[in-house]
């Protein structure tokens, strides 16, 4: 196949907006996948702060980074990503470049841990105003779980009445897949 698998969609937008010496953002750090590809994204001169509410998944992520000798430029937070503005060093405000979202459980854990809509769209809010102007958010939407088809409606309703001065908000989709397939939204905030 040709066509961009739905991650490696994600992160085909995570390279074309970042760059040596960002601030960026892994809003559900899980197992670190994507905390590791953004720090070496970013590089030694920036900085990925990342998030998650269950202590292993940190403590996972952590582990990640040192096997791969890549534990200088990330900084963990054990608290929800609606936390963002309270957690994130005040004079980063307005300097983020670009956060991603893994939305759903933990793969191989307790799977009614998971994301939901409300803490999922206070997190956005909130980076619609951290981000610098051309920054971009990243949801990977998961929704062949209960929770997961909430978060979905949820999110969807709020991206779409998301002014279009404010920030593009594009979908990415394999249509006529079976089993409820993830999809990759993406919103790039206005210059
Ligand atoms: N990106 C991860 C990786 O590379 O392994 C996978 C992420 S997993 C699909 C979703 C993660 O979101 C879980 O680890 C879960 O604990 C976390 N999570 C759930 N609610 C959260 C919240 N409100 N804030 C931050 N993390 C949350």
């Amino acid at each position: 196949m040709k066509l961009e698998g739905v991650l490696p969609f994600a992160r085909t937008l995570l390279r074309s907006f970042c760059e040596e010496g960002d601030i960026v953002i892994d809003a559900t750090c899980g197992n670190g996948n994507d905390t590791l590809f953004l720090s070496k994204l970013v590089g030694e001169s920036g900085h990925v702060f990342a998030f998650d509410i269950q202590e292993h998944a940190i403590e996972n992520s952590k582990q990640r980074l040192v096997d791969h000798h890549a534990n200088h430029n990330v900084t963990f937070y054990h608290a929800s990503h609606d936390e963002l503005t309270t957690q994130l060093p005040s004079d980063l405000h307005t300097k983020v470049t670009a956060a991603i979202f893994n939305l759903g459980y933990l793969p191989g854990s307790d799977k009614s841990i998971t994301t939901t809509g409300s803490s999922t769209i206070g997190a956005i809010e909130q980076l619609l105003q951290l981000l610098k102007p051309e920054g971009v958010i990243i949801l990977v939407i998961y929704h062949g779980h209960e929770e997961g088809k909430r978060e979905k409606e949820l999110v969807m309703n709020y991206v779409k009445q998301l002014d279009q001065k404010q920030a593009h908000v594009l979908q990415y989709e394999f249509i006529n897949q079976k089993n409820d397939p993830p999809f990759v939204v993406a919103i790039e905030k206005r210059g």
